[in-house]
């Protein structure tokens, strides 16, 4: 099932550095009926954990994070890199592979006791959606779940998100 989506994800050497394969997603989004078939798939499974909201990561979480939303009927929170924001934030910082970085969020984004599902396009390392879930759990959410197009196994993304519930679309070894 999951060959429908790969056939859709191209791949690209060498970017942004030597030795990276980049899992590029502009083909699945460029079709409409893939596109609307693949959160729909992601909607069916995260209506099983009862969010209430969703939140996701600038800048390739919107683009699941928006329409996985809309689907469900719910609320999309988006999280930001310092200063994009213009209400109060709350922010984490966060190890990248060099040095660190922040993400950002509105103080009143999420009420305390509200469940929320996280939505990105890709599960790498797992360090964007571990900041993003630092923060919403920094504003009293409850995580219920995360959810991903494309997961990088050999990173153990999932392992950095603890023992929620993570689903993705399409896995590469
Ligand atoms: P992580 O924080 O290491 O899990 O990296 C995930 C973040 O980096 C996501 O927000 C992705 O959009 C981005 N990312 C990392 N690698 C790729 C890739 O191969 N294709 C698309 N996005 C990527």
């Amino acid at each position: 099932m999951d060959d429908q989506y790969r056939t859709w994800i191209r791949d690209i050497p060498d970017f942004p550095k030597q030795g990276i394969l980049f899992r590029d997603i502009t083909p699945l989004l460029g079709n409409g009926s893939v596109y609307r078939e693949a959160i729909r798939t992601l909607a069916d499974k995260v209506e099983e954990w009862k969010p209430e909201l969703v939140v996701g990561p600038e800048a390739r979480g919107y683009v699941v994070g928006a329409p996985l939303a809309v689907t469900l009927g719910l609320g999309f929170v988006p999280v930001r890199k310092p200063g994009k924001l213009p209400y109060k934030t709350v922010s984490v910082e966060y190890a990248l592979e060099y040095g660190t970085d922040r993400l950002e969020i509105h103080e009143d984004a999420v009420r305390p006791g509200q469940r929320v599902v996280l939505a990105d396009d890709l599960l790498a390392t797992g360090g964007t959606m571990r900041a993003t879930m630092d923060l919403v759990e920094k504003l009293g959410g409850v995580v219920v779940g995360a959810a991903f197009l494309i997961e990088l196994k050999q990173l153990g993304g999932r392992d950095r998100l603890g023992d929620i519930p993570v689903y993705t679309l399409v896995q590469f070894d």
